[in-house]
């Protein structure tokens, strides 16, 4: 019932909205309490916060139906969410009991911050520095490419804790408010695709983070962040699943009514071909996707299966993506046919939480590791 209430509302609600958001200045913002209202900032919180604590598999059905509408209003709610599910689980006691149940709501929207300018894949390069004071940290330092940054209320942010202690070992994760004096956000204008979706560059200027606020064991920090991009990968492979549904509907429409040569294109094998390979790549990247969800509400957290559903539904979106364009010839060229937009949203979706690359890197090295696919 979730599902099929997320589908009518993100095609009644969000689809027109996304189209508006790409060639203006307006964002998934002025949709935030309508999303809120739907449950969609509670998917992921725990039911004592009085959150939904939805299953992978459903979130990842919501996601995907998000997405078919709005890839952007998708990514908001996949971050957010992601973002929710670790402050549960690492905040501490007493800050979540002060702040969990509010982060449902419109005001409350949660960011992710890990990459810098010189910190990207590699995100044990870390440099914000998280200096110790009496009752916290002061914080120094620019996150990039911060999606919900725009008006998150809290960050979860990666820093450095110990700047003697190289790579991974003095990273921890904090909590930061964005309401505290210091923070500072830039927007990211020019972006290629999902345009409805608020980036920034977030600068922390000798930012106070109280010791309520670490997430977690001070020095563990990037193994809970790495922790949480692997259920977020789900989440950005249901994004790439509800684009690729909407480019196959879109071909499959485009093909029965377009006529060429007396008859319309849909006949044309060369045409078919591009239908049904698409429609094969869908139906794999859902079961990539299902499993790995499956694997996260059975327990069995699995990295490798999160990477694979990631990297292929990621990729098979784009190759999706430009068949779509190409059954509508010249008319998915232009901003009024719906795929144009498609074929750029789906372009981040193979370099965000992770590149292809990463993900290759994941999955063949818990191979070697392991000596099989689990
Ligand atoms: C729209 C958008 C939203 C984003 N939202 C967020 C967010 O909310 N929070 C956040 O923290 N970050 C966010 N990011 C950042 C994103 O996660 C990074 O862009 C991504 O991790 C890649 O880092 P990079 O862009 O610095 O590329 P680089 O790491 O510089 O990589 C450049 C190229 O080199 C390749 N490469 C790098 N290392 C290796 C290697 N070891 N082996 C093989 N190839 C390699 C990469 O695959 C890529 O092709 C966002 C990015 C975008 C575009």
């Amino acid at each position: 019932m979730l599902i099929e209430a997320v589908r009518t509302f993100a095609r009644n609600e969000l689809l027109e909205a996304d189209r508006r958001w790409d060639t203006g200045d307006s964002s998934v913002r002025e949709m935030l309490p309508a999303l809120a209202d739907m449950g969609m900032l509670s998917l992921s919180l725990p039911e004592d916060a009085g959150g939904l604590n939805c299953d992978m598999r459903t979130y990842a059905a919501i996601i995907r139906e998000l997405a078919y509408a709005s890839p952007s209003a998708a990514v908001t709610i996949s971050v957010h969410s992601m973002t929710a599910t670790h402050l549960a689980e690492f905040a501490t006691a007493a800050w979540r009991e002060e702040h969990l149940a509010d982060c449902a709501t419109a005001d409350s929207l949660l960011a992710f911050a890990i990459s810098e300018a010189d910190a990207g894949s590699d995100a044990a390069s870390t440099q914000t520095q998280a200096t110790r004071v009496d009752g916290g940290y002061r914080v120094t330092g620019s996150k990039m490419w911060i999606s919900n940054g725009a008006c998150a209320r809290w960050f979860m942010v990666l820093v450095r804790t110990d700047p003697d202690s190289e790579r991974s070992a003095g990273l921890s994760a904090l909590i930061v408010d964005g309401n505290e004096s210091g923070v500072e956000r830039d927007r990211i204008h020019g972006k290629m695709g999902i345009r409805g979706s608020d980036t920034v560059v977030l600068h922390l200027n000798d930012v106070f983070v109280p010791d309520d606020q670490l997430m977690g064991v001070e020095g563990q920090g990037l193994r809970v962040f790495l922790g949480a991009l692997d259920e977020g990968r789900i989440g950005i492979a249901a994004q790439s699943l509800g684009i690729a549904q909407a480019c196959v509907d879109e071909m499959v429409s485009y093909a029965a009514e377009r006529v060429q040569f007396g008859k319309p294109i849909g006949r044309f094998q060369a045409i078919q071909n591009m239908i049904a390979d698409s429609a094969v790549e869908l139906e794999a990247s859902r079961l990539l996707i299902d499993r790995a969800a499956y694997l996260v509400d059975a327990g069995r957290k699995n990295p490798m299966a999160s990477s694979m559903a990631k990297l292929y539904a990621s990729e098979a979106a784009n190759r999706i993506a430009y068949r779509a364009v190409q059954v509508h010839g010249a008319t998915g060229y232009v901003h009024e046919c719906r795929v144009e937009q498609l074929y750029r949203d789906a372009r981040v979706t193979t370099i965000y939480e992770g590149t292809s690359e990463i993900q290759r890197y994941v999955i063949a090295k818990e191979l070697i590791e392991k000596g099989f696919v689990d």
